[in-house]
């Protein structure tokens, strides 16, 4: 760490401080609390961010992409334990922050990022902070990743106006899918249930993400 940031901005301390702010904002999962407490995020974007890490905000990271705003990352994953799942899915691994967030609770992680610097970034990210549980690959969200479904839970940390239908193929039955819907403009929170004979739509809280865009950027 930069010295001139001062260690005290990247400190457990620090990070303590941000989980009693999000128990103030109204989440009560421990499990989830206490993975977000062990978890850097200063270690998941620029140096010259670090000093805000512990901030409950969205911050730039690199092609004009956002590190999730803590309450956020808690919020989903919250739902996300709620299904008990042993695998999941992600769309858009962005920094890696939320990944690795679910990599503290769950057994298995998958995430799909569309721009490959991204991707190699995180990559790097999940091998030195020791989170082999977590797999990364660039390639279109659209498209899920094929060859690990079904899965327990799919989320997307990128917003689509309309529902990936080709997403929801991969879930195992009884599974949910957790999406932010919506444009730049208004966007909600969206758990989807997969029930034998059809699914269940419940529509959660406001929340602001990028766009979920077609094709991969790579170079
Ligand atoms: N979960 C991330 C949030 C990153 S922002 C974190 O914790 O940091 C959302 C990410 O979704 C961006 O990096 C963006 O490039 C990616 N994205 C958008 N559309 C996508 C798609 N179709 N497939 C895969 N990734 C996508």
């Amino acid at each position: 760490m930069n010295s001139a940031l001062g260690i005290g901005m990247t400190s457990q301390r620090t990070r303590n401080r941000m989980i009693v702010r999000l128990r103030e904002k109204g989440i009560t999962d421990e499990k989830v609390l206490a993975a977000m407490s062990i978890v850097p995020r200063h270690l998941f974007m620029d140096e010259a961010m670090a000093h805000r890490a512990y901030e409950d905000t969205a911050l730039p990271i690199k092609h004009g992409q956002t590190i999730s705003q803590p309450w956020v990352v808690a919020k989903m994953t919250e739902i996300v334990l709620q299904q008990h799942p042993k695998k999941v899915l992600e769309i858009g691994t962005g920094s890696g922050y939320q990944a690795a967030v679910l990599g503290q609770l769950v057994e298995k992680v998958f995430s799909v990022e569309r721009i490959d610097d991204l991707t190699r970034i995180a990559r790097r990210r999940f091998i030195k902070l020791g989170y082999m549980n977590v797999r990364t690959k660039t390639g279109d969200g659209f498209k899920g990743w094929q060859s690990e479904a079904p899965y327990d839970v799919i989320i997307a940390t990128a917003a689509p106006e309309e529902v990936p239908e080709n997403l929801l193929k991969q879930l195992r039955i009884s599974g949910v899918m957790i999406l932010p819907l919506g444009d730049s403009k208004r966007q909600n929170l969206v758990k989807i249930t997969k029930t034998d004979n059809g699914y269940i739509t419940d529509q959660l809280d406001a929340v602001m993400f990028v766009p979920f865009l077609h094709g991969v950027v790579r170079g």
